[in-house]
């Protein structure tokens, strides 16, 4: 039986309440024995400390945790910083991403893609951080073509990306042929796909939409036909992430990182459901 490992990603909270229901909810996903547990962080730096603060609670029960670090509006001298900050604190390892500027705000500051940020990670830091960075298996939506975005995560590996993890998605076919792709262009990093158990629809539907993930039309449909039902949405939901995950690991992929959204039982549940599958 292939045995792969998992990851698992956080936000920050932002009320105690929050605070206390994620160290809830960690300490039954650590059951999964996750080879890291990385926290996002709001582009714009809005939830910078509570990323920290929540990564170092990860690395107070003694797991590996990984700050993500976003490069839109900010500039080289508070990277640098946030970098001397994450090393000081004990973290190894790094998410590395653009980020989006939230709605009407300001500038794009003084790096422009996600390449630029892991440059100045490894002139700052040198091979301090192990450095994960995002892939789209469907495309980013912003991208010029499929070949532009393409060459972008070429150039977040030549500029120092130790492995990717990639958008969530629902079309196994996608992610086998973007890293076809990526192979094909002599780049071997891992790329570990992102799973988001479904837990709700209409979230869902326009979190797919925002980020350019296709939701198939028929799940869409039997989606929307479940209505307020969450009972049958979890059900259907655990159904089909477990067979895209079945899926992904027959196909040999090198572990799974899953968007909890702080709630345990989704991927407790799914992970259950692939037994002896995950590490
Ligand atoms: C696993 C994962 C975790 C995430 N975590 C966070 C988080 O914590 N906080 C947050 O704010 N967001 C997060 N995001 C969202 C991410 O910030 C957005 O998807 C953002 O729009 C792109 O980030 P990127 O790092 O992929 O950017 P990039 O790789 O820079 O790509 C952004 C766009 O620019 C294009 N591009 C890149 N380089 C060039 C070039 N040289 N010339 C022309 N075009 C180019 C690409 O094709 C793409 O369309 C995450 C996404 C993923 C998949």
């Amino acid at each position: 039986m292939v045995k792969i490992p998992i990851s698992l990603e956080f936000f920050p909270p932002k009320t105690p309440e929050g605070v206390a229901k994620l160290a809830a909810a960690r300490a039954e996903l650590y059951a999964l024995e996750p080879e890291f547990c990385s926290v996002t962080y709001g582009a714009g730096g809005s939830t910078q400390n509570g990323t920290l603060a929540a990564v170092q609670a990860i690395l107070g029960e003694g797991r590996s945790g990984a700050p993500h670090i976003t490069c839109i509006g900010a500039s080289r001298a508070t990277v640098g910083g946030l970098l001397d900050t994450y090393r000081a604190a004990g973290i190894t390892r790094l998410v590395a991403l653009r980020g989006d500027l939230p709605s009407g705000a300001g500038s794009f500051g003084e790096f422009r893609y996600a390449s630029e940020l892991i440059e100045q990670i490894r002139q700052h830091s040198g091979s301090h951080f192990r450095i994960e960075v995002a892939a789209y298996p469907e495309t980013h939506p912003q991208a010029r073509s499929p070949e532009a975005d393409l060459k972008a995560f070429a150039a977040k590996v030549a500029a120092g990306a130790d492995a990717a993890i990639t958008q969530m998605f629902f079309n196994a076919d996608a992610y086998f042929r973007f890293v076809d792709e990526v192979r094909a262009l002599g780049i071997s990093v891992p790329i570990v796909p992102g799973i988001m158990p479904i837990t709700n629809s209409s979230g869902l539907m326009r979190f797919a939409d925002n980020c350019g993930c296709e939701i198939p039309r028929w799940m869409r449909l039997r989606l929307q036909s479940y209505g307020d039902d969450v009972k049958s949405i979890r059900a259907f939901g655990l159904d089909v992430m477990t067979a895209l995950c079945e899926r992904l690991i027959s196909e040999g992929v090198p572990g799974l990182h899953f968007y909890t959204m702080n709630q345990a039982g989704p991927t407790v549940e799914l992970c259950r459901r692939l037994e002896h599958r995950v590490a």
